[in-house]
């Protein structure tokens, strides 16, 4: 096992990776940027370092300064927690020649999964099964429209190097196709380096369906189930939920033997999660993300198991603690990702939170790095808190939800709590009845 972790991350993740090496006897090092000089992860660990200014690429992402507090401090392993450095394959390879071990996936899986046209097809080699669309990079607008004349419009055109639902056109018949190339390849290429862009099959009410695996990466893999994160504001998850209301018990073992399968020939190693659009019954791969996610709590919850100490044991060599036999899933659990921002309009509001009570009970987990007179800075992502519920069922789960969130304040600051407090009033989502166009709609009818 692992003698001192170092956490390459801030805010809530931090602290949640920082919870579970604690629990393993670990010793923790914190990495700050000058602003977080006050965090509660830097607070809370063993040890911490500051590794420069605000601003993320010269501290959080700031590769040379990590490895340098890694040896400063005698840390034997990162974890990477999401977002920052978590799926930066050169970062992994650069601890590796430091004999530091990075907690994830290896880099060249990294690397492929990174690419969405080679994750895609890597996805199709191992039996997921795949959205219908162009084999690899479009590069002529004639090739563009023999393959959406095949596959049958609407169609939408995206970025290989894609992400944050960036460089993504959709061409609704022939007449769009010119537009929607050209617009798509300027877009990924000021955004990402990138102009590459593919052409798949647009569906018109899928849900986000996302399957939860964990591999050793000598053979074997588990999947964990899966997530619905269907309910999504400008392609961000807003609220996320294990079991899907969508899907029985055989679509689960199915689609999550079929995942397990693939990762298990993949020799993958850690947490993964892949995702993908589900409609009339089928499901189609989009991409795979190579770490831990924000939304990994709803299925601890379900199923008991802590998905960081996974993560660490695997990339220690100690093994996965269980087999596929051993996953049960138990009663449904909500997510509720509450971010410092305006309700109504979204608009950041960083500050200081004057008066912090986060709710309790039986099913009931804040995930936070806020405490009161806590001052949110201004540089980073707005997430300042997760509410994740538990309940036996899915209706005692949301009656839970209710009460919850009536008891949670967050004084001084805007967040996103109002709106969470209207959907669970909402009767489409009590029913469970929604795709990933639902919130939107619900957000613009609020709006006039
Ligand atoms: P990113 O990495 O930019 O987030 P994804 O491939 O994960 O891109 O897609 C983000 C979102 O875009 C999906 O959750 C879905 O809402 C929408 N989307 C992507 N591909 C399709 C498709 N083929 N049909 C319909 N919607 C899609």
């Amino acid at each position: 096992m692992f003698h001192k972790i170092l956490i390459a991350n801030r805010g809530e993740i931090a602290l949640r990776v920082l919870r579970a090496a604690k629990e393993l006897g670990i010793q923790t090092v914190a990495v700050h940027s000058t602003a977080d000089a006050e965090a509660m992860h830097v607070r809370l660990a063993d040890e911490s370092v500051c590794i420069g200014p605000p601003p993320s690429r010269d501290s959080y992402l700031n590769i040379h300064q990590i490895v340098a507090a890694c040896e400063i401090t005698g840390a034997d392993a990162v974890h990477p927690g999401y977002g920052f450095l978590s799926e930066n394959a050169k970062f992994a390879d650069i601890l590796d020649a430091h004999n530091i071990t990075f907690i994830g996936p290896r880099a060249d899986h990294i690397r492929v999964m990174g690419d969405k046209i080679e994750a895609k097809r890597t996805a199709k080699r191992l039996g997921i099964p795949v959205v219908p669309g162009s084999d690899g990079a479009v590069t002529e607008d004639a090739e563009a429209k023999r393959i959406a004349a095949e596959i049958g419009y609407p169609v939408i055109i995206k970025a290989s190097a894609g992400g944050g639902g960036r460089g993504m056109k959709v061409a609704r018949n022939e007449d769009d196709i010119d537009v929607a190339l050209a617009t798509a390849r300027s877009e990924a290429g000021a955004a990402f380096g990138d102009d590459a862009v593919y052409i798949e099959k647009y569906l018109e009410k899928p849900r986000h369906i996302e399957v939860q695996v964990v591999g050793d990466g000598d053979g074997r893999a588990v999947h964990l189930g899966e997530r619905d994160c269907s309910l999504q504001r400008r392609h961000q998850k807003v609220w996320e939920e294990a079991n899907s209301p969508a899907l029985n018990a055989a679509d689960r073992s199915r689609i999550g033997m079929t995942v397990a399968n693939a990762m298990a020939d993949l020799k993958y190693a850690g947490a993964g999660t892949i995702e993908f659009l589900y409609e009339n019954g089928e499901f189609y791969f989009i991409e795979m993300n190579t770490r831990l996610q924000v939304e990994h709590p709803v299925t601890e919850a379900i199923t008991g198991i802590d998905l960081v100490h996974e993560q660490i044991r695997v990339a220690s060599g100690a093994g996965l603690s269980v087999e596929q036999k051993d996953v049960q899933f138990n009663g449904h659990a909500i997510e509720c990702r509450i971010n410092a921002e305006d309700p109504k309009t979204f608009a950041p509001s960083p500050g200081t939170v004057s008066h912090f009570h986060t709710p309790g009970g039986l099913g009931v987990r804040v995930d936070s790095a806020v405490f009161s007179g806590y001052k949110i800075p201004p540089y980073y992502d707005s997430l300042i808190g997760k509410l994740i519920v538990h309940g036996s069922n899915r209706v005692e789960c949301m009656m839970r939800l209710r009460r919850a969130l009536g008891e949670f304040v967050v004084d001084g600051i805007k967040t996103t709590l109002p709106l969470f407090q209207d959907l669970v009033n909402s009767r489409d989502i009590a029913n469970g009845d929604y795709d990933i166009h639902w919130l939107e709609k619900y957000l613009a009818k609020a709006d006039t």
